[in-house]
């Protein structure tokens, strides 16, 4: 409906807790589910701490306190981080948040700036690229492998520093690997970090859970240069199993601190009054808990280790902290089972719960395919359960017959949805973006292609090979060179820097700028916008947001309000009727003595890919097509209506599903789509429908081209709708909508409107068969009875 942030598109439903969820309603349901997928520790808050929560409600500890944490509390952290990590901090350099999470929140939202980069080793806890996202960062991501006991190796870290590098998250020991670091480690990497003044966000929340007799050091104390750019992170969940009284803190300098606080000041204000006596209580009474802990924590790792390692194919790093394994499962991957083969760690947990009732997390969540993690936060008796039963359910699967390889010819953009437009650009200023897109490109990465669309001639100039490649694809070509001048040209500029992704539209020249987004959906609006901008002036011929197709020898012209699946509608009438389409959301229309001409001016049709969850037989073909931001993994699923079916693509192990996103397009040949029985180039326009969502009681009304007009002009389907998407002739694509340029298109619908008959078409009050039944009808001119 569009209420929600753009934001929220770059941060995923969590893994885990989409696993946990089925793994309870499978408990629920009756099923014995060993939960192998659990984040805390299975032991309770030790009887101190909970009797030291119950005296702060006794005592009516119960009110706000100092934002940033009562002072007994902060002396109390002081005293541990300087005991126990040999780091001394002021009172001003601690702060209590509402869980360590929080504190890492408030942290990327005080140091981070737009576009910021915060280098974050894979495999990594799946929250990290979620807050630097939401904090306006930018995650880079640097794997480091199962050979390197997944640590970040100090050559990986230094590749990957740019001039825009602010934080490194070092996680340690980390959630999901276990891995942790030795002194020396730690020593290169910070050396590393203190060169480039690079934050250290140091999430230390695991610290007391390390095994082997390692030690564990805070980065902070690793040297004076180390303290100053270091904020340790840490809270109470997992060393005292007090993951519900959310509680934690951050230690580092005091300014960062400052700009912490005052976030929190505006958002949560203080931690809870009640765990912060508590954790009083933690930090200053008896360990003992914490000691009998990590104690069988240790004889469950190993286990749990031994156990693993038993089974054939499987590789599993030793952990040497926190409380998860991440075995190597790839082994398994193209093997089948009931026909059904595992393609991913995603398939292959969607199988281990149905099969053999165990709940694990893909290791793809946290940014490593061909992983799961295994908590081992349960008994001993469950964890030999589980893995028996892991075993068991791997000895089942067979080879797999249908492994040929089904790579999808598949671009990811970082942007996925439109960006702003300022279409007031002077001509100063359009000399100035041009020499800075000049000054961007290199001679080795551009490329230069003049296309032709509807006889308007638009160059592009890029450095992104995907939207060249897009480009080259979706239009007819135009000479290059050869004495030919442009009409309209566009810089699209990959990696401009200081620039926001935006887009720029300077009208005299007919001259567009696009920076930094590879979203070709984008880019083919500008190139249509600008044809129109051109077009316009002529008034016999307009560039249409609308669908076209023929039957009989008659063309239709099909306008889709908003809110109206324009994607579903083609759908239904390309597998119910006898027609052929011209085009799926942009025609060209010329009028002439002669009547109404509707034509296609793409070579390719660039199309939502979700029209294959309408028409079956579109998948294969957008299998051989080139396919943009198809979705690749669950968790970047965005299509609610099937989260948690059983009959999803990607939980079978599909390593891609074409309906999980509405910004995934595909650039398809249309005679693909039956040869010329089912596309026709051009069709002389007899019939105009207008598709919305509330027209009073009737499926499909013939209207007169007076209201025809009106409704197109106002671009919504009557005065009540208002929609925010609302454009003048439903056209988003208008670079210029002047009054003037808007007289002149309506001149051009009137003219149109009067030689077509116009119907208007209510989608809500009928089958959506029925009413494409009624639609091809009318196109065909041999139906115009009112559906009732
Ligand atoms: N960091 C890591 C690495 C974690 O695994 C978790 C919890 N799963 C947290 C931080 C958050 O802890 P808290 O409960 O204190 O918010």
């Amino acid at each position: 409906m569009g209420f929600l942030a753009d934001r929220l598109q770059r941060i995923g439903e969590s893994a885990t807790l989409r696993i946990s969820a089925k793994a309870k309603q499978l408990i629920a349901e009756g099923v014995d589910v060993i939960d192998l997928s659990i984040g805390e520790p299975d032991f309770p808050t030790p009887e101190n701490i909970k009797k030291a929560g119950i005296k702060a409600i006794q005592d009516n500890f119960t009110h706000y306190t100092a934002n940033d944490g009562i002072p007994l509390l902060k002396q109390a952290i002081i005293n541990k981080l300087h005991h126990e990590n040999g780091l001394e901090y002021s009172p001003k350099q601690i702060i209590v948040s509402t869980g360590a999470k929080n504190c890492l929140f408030n942290l990327c939202v005080a140091i981070l700036n737009k576009g910021d980069e915060v280098i974050i080793p894979a495999p990594y806890w799946v929250s990290y690229p979620a807050i630097v996202n939401l904090a306006k960062g930018v995650p880079v991501f640097v794997k480091c492998p199962e050979e390197n006991g997944f640590r970040l190796q100090p050559k990986d870290f230094a590749e990957a520093i740019t001039p825009r590098t602010k934080a490194l998250v070092l996680n340690n020991p980390c959630n999901p690997s276990g891995a942790a670091y030795a002194r020396e480690e730690l020593e290169e990497i910070m050396k590393i970090a203190a060169a480039d003044d690079i934050i250290v966000i140091a999430d230390e929340i695991y610290e007391k859970l390390i095994y082997d007799g390692l030690r564990f050091h805070s980065a902070a104390s690793i040297s004076p240069k180390a303290g100053e750019i270091t904020v340790v992170i840490n809270g109470f969940s997992k060393a005292f199993s007090m993951t519900g009284w959310r509680l934690g803190y951050a230690a580092g300098p005091a300014e960062i601190i400052a700009g912490m606080n005052l976030i929190q000041g505006h958002n949560t204000s203080n931690a809870c009054s009640i765990s912060q006596q508590a954790a009083i209580e933690a930090l200053n009474g008896p360990q003992v808990d914490i000691e009998k802990m990590v104690y069988e924590f240790h004889r469950r790792r190993n286990l749990a280790l031994s156990r693993l390692r038993s089974i054939p194919g499987l590789s599993c790093a030793q952990p040497r902290g926190a409380f998860y394994l991440f075995p190597n499962f790839s082994a398994y991957f193209e093997k089948e089972h009931d026909g059904q083969p595992i393609r991913n760690s995603y398939g292959l947990a969607y199988y281990l719960m149905k099969q053999a009732h165990v709940a694990v997390v893909p290791g793809d969540a946290f940014g490593m395919e061909g992983y799961l993690r295994l908590s081992y936060a349960t008994s001993m008796d469950r964890i030999d359960e589980g893995i028996d039963r892991i075993a068991g359910a791997l000895a089942d699967l067979v080879p797999s017959r249908r492994a040929r390889g089904k790579a999808l010819n598949n671009t990811i953009t970082a942007q996925r949805t439109f960006v702003e437009t300022d279409t007031m650009v002077n001509i100063e200023m359009r000399e100035a973006l041009a020499a800075e897109a000049e000054a961007t490109f290199t001679h080795d990465s551009y490329y230069e292609w003049n296309v032709n669309i509807a006889g308007v001639i638009i160059q592009l100039r890029t450095n992104s090979p995907h939207l060249n490649e897009f480009w080259v694809e979706n239009f007819y070509p135009a000479e290059l060179e050869a004495e030919i001048e442009p009409h309209g040209i566009i810089y699209a500029v990959k990696g401009a820097t200081g620039r926001e992704a935006r887009a720029f539209y300077n009208a005299d020249s007919h001259t567009a700028f696009f920076f930094n987004s590879a979203y070709y959906a984008q880019l083919r609006s500008l190139a249509i916008g600008i044809v129109a901008d051109i077009s316009q002036k002529i008034s016999n011929s307009q560039m249409m947001n609308a669908a076209c197709f023929e039957t009989n020898g008659r063309g239709a012209l099909l306008f889709f309000s908003p809110g109206v699946s324009r994607t579903s509608r083609i759908a239904g009438l390309l597998k119910y009727g006898n027609c052929r389409i011209v085009s799926g959301d942009l025609t060209f229309g010329r009028i002439s003595g002669a009547g109404a001409i509707g034509e296609c001016v793409e070579r390719k049709l660039y199309l939502r890919t979700e029209l294959a969850g309408y028409l079956a037989s579109a998948k294969e073909l957008f299998e051989r097509s080139k396919c943009e931001n198809v979705v690749t993994s669950k968790d970047q699923c965005e299509n609610e209506a099937c989260i948690y079916d059983d009959t999803c693509d990607l939980d079978k192990g599909e390593p891609y599903c074409f309906i999980a996103s509405r910004n995934s397009r595909v650039m398809l040949d249309p005679y693909w789509l039956g040869g010329p029985e089912r596309h026709a180039k051009r069709a002389q326009l007899k019939t105009v429908l207008i598709f919305t969502e509330d027209s009073g009681n009737s499926a499909i009304a013939k209207i007169d081209s007076e209201q025809a007009l009106k409704i197109l002009e106002d671009g919504r389907p009557t005065a009540e709708a208002v929609s925010a998407r609302s454009r003048p002739f439903f056209n988003p694509h208008l670079l210029v909508a002047t009054s003037e340029r808007l007289e002149q298109q309506k001149r051009f619908y009137k003219k149109l409107l009067a030689s077509c008959e116009c119907h208007l078409v209510n989608i809500r009050s009928a089958e959506p068969e029925k009413i494409a039944r009624q639609v091809i009808n009318i196109m065909a001119g041999s139906g115009t009875e009112v559906l009732r």
